[in-house]
């Protein structure tokens, strides 16, 4: 396999910050992946699929690997469900919009997210009160230490709320991910913004919920191609009781959504509207005037003025309502 060196990494995030790789691949197969992974011991190791979850503040000194294996393959196949095993470098809304076509539904409310299948898995992605988790059986990966494959029933994943074992420890790379998915499908109300998309539409279909979905983020959400952006900045803070007490106390209207074991979800969004920084640019730098957790790139390479900005962000929310916004997006 082709190993390139000094490599821009500036296509490869959708922050388009720039930074060089000094070793970059593309591994299209489990065994392309484990040879580089043995042929290079002591290199640190970066893994990147479309770049549209994290950005560069400084050059990668190492092995950066950016996955390319495809397909989507059967694996079983019956009346009631299908499981598909699918590669690493599809990208995941191709993946998402085969499923829809064939009448294969769990993963439609994830329509549109950019990225790759293997890092679906990762953040644990979810949209429209969906979460990819609910439909993968098990996730293919080898080891970067050993260039060993292994294989993770869901249950070893440890998936959370945009949140995994892989996310944590960073020690796989993720190689191919099997979904199970359903031959029938009822649409069920569970999010308010598709429920008024879909108000007039007495039994949606598959296509059509994908199709809600598709418009509603068109209309929301800066496309990164024309405004860089990494989607939704920060994670949503999860309160205990006490903590979401203490936000009601100085915003009685901020949302809350019990998550269970007695902690509650607010929304990220609100409180950076609220502490005025919603459409607010400072210098190359700002939030998107349409949605408050998006930071865009207007104007710079530099991933700190990202940085710096997300700290301005970060100390305003602070200071106002006593909650600090951890950021979703890595910064490398
Ligand atoms: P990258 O950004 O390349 O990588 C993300 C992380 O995963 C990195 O830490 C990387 O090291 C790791 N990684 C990537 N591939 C692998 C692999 N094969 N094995 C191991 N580790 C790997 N996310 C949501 O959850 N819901 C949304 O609705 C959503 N909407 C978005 C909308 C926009 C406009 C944008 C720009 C982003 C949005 N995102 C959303 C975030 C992003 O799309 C997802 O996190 C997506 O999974 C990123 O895929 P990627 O291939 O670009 O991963
Ligand atoms: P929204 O509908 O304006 O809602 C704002 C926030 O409230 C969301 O973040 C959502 O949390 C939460 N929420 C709304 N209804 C909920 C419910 N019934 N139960 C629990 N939580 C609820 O959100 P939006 O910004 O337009 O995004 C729509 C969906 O796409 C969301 O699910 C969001 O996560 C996803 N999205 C994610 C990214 C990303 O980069 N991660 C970017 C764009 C959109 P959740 O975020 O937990 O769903």
């Amino acid at each position: 396999m082709n190993i390139q060196q000094n490599i821009q990494l500036q296509p490869y995030n959708s922050f388009r910050t720039k930074a060089r790789a000094k070793l970059f691949c593309e591994p299209e197969s489990v065994e392309q992946l484990s040879e580089v992974l043995r042929s290079y011991p002591n290199e640190p190791k970066l893994v990147i699929g479309n770049g549209c979850n994290l950005f560069f503040t400084k050059d990668f000194d190492g092995l950066v690997i950016h996955p390319r294996m495809r397909g989507i393959r059967p694996v079983l196949d019956n009346d009631s469900i299908v499981e598909l095993e699918t590669g690493a470098g599809e990208e995941w809304d191709n993946f998402v919009n085969h499923c829809v076509e064939k009448g294969y539904a769990g993963i439609e409310n994830l329509s549109l997210i950019p990225g790759t299948v293997g890092a679906a898995p990762i953040q644990n992605i979810g949209a429209y009160g969906t979460e990819v988790k609910d439909a993968i059986v098990r996730v293919h990966a080898v080891n970067k230490d050993t260039g060993d494959p292994e294989t993770f029933p869901a249950e070893a994943c440890e998936f959370g709320y945009r949140d995994s074992m892989f996310k944590r420890t960073r020690q796989y790379i993720v190689t191919s991910v099997v979904f199970r998915l359903s031959k029938s499908f009822a649409y069920t109300e569970k999010y308010a913004d598709l429920n008024r998309e879909l108000a007039s539409v007495p039994h949606p279909s598959l296509k059509q919920v994908r199709e809600a979905i598709i418009r509603i983020r068109r209309r929301k959400l800066p496309d990164p191609a024309e405004l860089p952006n990494a989607g939704s900045f920060f994670k949503n803070p999860l309160l205990t009781m006490e903590e979401k007490e203490r936000l009601l106390a100085k915003l009685p209207d901020a949302p809350i959504y019990p998550i269970g074991t007695g902690k509650f979800k607010t929304s990220a969004a609100f409180l950076i509207e609220k502490a005025g920084y919603k459409g607010k640019r400072n210098g190359p730098v700002g939030i998107y005037e349409r949605h408050a957790l998006i930071i865009v790139n207007y104007a710079t390479e530099n991933g700190n003025d990202i940085v710096d900005f997300m700290h301005e962000v970060q100390q305003a929310v602070d200071k106002k309502f006593g909650i600090r916004l951890e950021p979703e997006v890595r910064i490398y």
